[in-house]
């Protein structure tokens, strides 16, 4: 497999295979924009990306370089290389449009929810129930009450993640549409993805 360059443009998604050993980097091309990452087994895409099992065997929810991105099976799916950023978040579910009824009054709004299901269509994944993903540039804070908030992403232009991938992975990502919120500083822009 060769180097591969994608840029997804704002509010729109990507779906592509990456292979054991390869290296995916993603970046926020225009700073201030999250990027909702799912990955599943390739080979068996009952297992995925699961951000809880990463929370419980990393056990912070702030992960590092050479730190491991788990699956629902405990095994290891991503090793972190390098990130420029160090805030991303294991917490939140992806958007969907019921979130943008209940939080915003908005119908039928387009979510990271319906994108990573388009995106993983293509390679035979059915949609999920729900999706929990590693929520890229994505700053949710948790405050010693308890309480959470979603802040604008530390990301600026050109800030970027780099996974290696130690399975098989059909890997799909959604540059967030929220511009509701400071979710993605109120303006939806784009994310490039390249593979090596
Ligand atoms: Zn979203």
């Amino acid at each position: 497999m060769s180097s591969q360059h994608w840029l997804i443009p704002a509010t729109e998604e990507l779906g592509f295979k990456l292979l054991k050993g390869h290296i995916v980097r993603i970046t926020d091309v225009e700073g201030e924009q999250v990027a909702d990452f799912v990955a599943f087994n390739a080979n068996d895409p009952s297992e995925r990306l699961d951000p809880g099992v990463t929370l419980d065997t990393v056990r912070s929810k702030n992960v590092t370089p050479g730190d491991i991105i788990y699956s629902t099976r405990y095994r290891p799916v991503f090793t972190i290389l390098s990130d420029t950023v160090g805030r991303h978040d294991l917490l939140l579910p992806a958007c969907r449009p019921e979130m943008y009824e209940v939080l915003y009054d908005k119908k039928d709004h387009i979510s990271c929810y319906d994108n990573l299901n388009h995106a993983l269509a293509a390679f035979g994944i059915p949609a999920a129930d729900q999706h929990t993903p590693f929520n890229l540039f994505m700053n949710t804070v948790v405050d010693a009450d308890g309480s959470v908030r979603v802040e604008r992403p530390l990301s600026r232009a050109g800030d970027y993640i780099e996974l290696r991938a130690e399975m098989d992975l059909i890997v799909a990502v959604s540059a967030c549409p929220c511009a509701e919120s400071a979710c993605n500083g109120y303006t939806c822009t784009s994310i490039a993805i390249d593979i090596r």
